[in-house]
């Protein structure tokens, strides 16, 4: 049987409930599986434990369920499935794709400012290759993380079905990107390519916020010999001071006393006006309509 057409998903971090922000993010997902009649999938971004909230999970969950956004299999749960990552990892390690380092962050910021690279609030640490094979190595001292070796082409150019055409040199923007922490966790791009791939996500739509991990996940893709999802990232609500909403910004939580109109706001910012309805399925058929006439053209 050939593989699905279509396998979307929506990866929430358990780190707080749904906000205006987040609900657009897995509206969109919900919408573009349902109008490709593909599949979509929930998946539990757990591995950054330290910000995860404890109830955040169920209540995320119970958040979907009440505005009609339901996965066709149970979520899984990237605290699960570490084996998975270190296999990822181990098989990068033997192919010369990866390496540890013993950089500390104030060490990485020293090299960044001898480099005329001043760390500002937005931009990332470029990480300048200290503990590369090439450079030497551990030199016997004891790693801390683990990073990918980028290849000498890091300049990716990829189609976002939005935002267009899209183009990051990786080598420069961001340089060897870290696969396994210092404090032994998993990093978010080596988790979520594996788990994309593992689920046969064909169809990646999530908030614009993330549009920059796009270039390197593709890397990653590569390395691993993983096929490259599609790719839609979509607009990021924002809050009165123009910062984007987050539950570190004191988003305000979703009403849910009335869906469907919670369902239209969100709904607005994908550009669908289609009208709060009495009930929650009205309103999603309706915008499954809308959204399939903007969006679900020929790709
Ligand atoms: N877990 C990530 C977040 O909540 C989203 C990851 C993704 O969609 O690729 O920001």
């Amino acid at each position: 049987r050939p593989p699905p057409l279509y396998v979307g998903r929506f990866a929430p971090s358990p780190t707080g409930p749904l906000h205006a922000g987040s609900l657009v993010a897995a509206l969109a997902s919900w919408l573009d599986a349902r109008a490709h009649g593909g599949r979509w999938l929930v998946r539990i971004e757990d591995v950054d434990t330290p910000r995860c909230v404890p109830g955040a999970e169920a209540e995320i969950l119970s958040q979907l369920d009440q505005l009609g956004l339901r996965p066709d299999a149970p979520p899984l749960r990237q605290s699960e499935r570490g084996a998975l990552y270190q296999a990822a990892l181990d098989r990068l390690q033997q192919d010369g794709m990866a390496y540890p380092c013993v950089c500390t962050r104030q060490q990485i910021v020293a090299a960044n400012s001898a480099r005329g690279l001043l760390p500002s609030r937005h931009a990332e640490l470029v990480y300048p290759g200290t503990c590369r094979p090439e450079n030497g190595g551990l030199h016997d001292r004891r790693a801390r993380s683990w990073r990918l070796h980028l290849p000498a082409a890091a300049l990716v150019d990829w189609n976002d079905r939005r935002l267009g055409a899209q183009r990051q040199a990786v080598d420069r923007a961001v340089g060897d990107f870290v696969l396994r922490r210092a404090d032994g966790l998993w990093a978010y791009q080596l988790a979520v390519v594996v788990d994309d791939a593992a689920q046969g996500v064909t169809h990646v739509v999530r908030g614009e916020d993330l549009a920059d991990n796009t270039a390197r996940q593709i890397l990653l893709q590569r390395a691993l010999g993983l096929p490259t999802p599609r790719y839609l990232h979509t607009p990021l609500v924002r809050a009165a001071d123009g910062e984007k909403l987050s539950k570190q910004h004191g988003a305000p939580a979703l009403h849910l006393s009335d869906p469907a109109a919670t369902l239209a706001t969100a709904g607005a910012v994908l550009g669908l006006t289609v009208p709060r309805d009495r009930s929650v399925r009205a309103w999603l058929d309706r915008a499954i309509l809308a959204w399939r006439a903007a969006h679900a053209a020929p790709d």
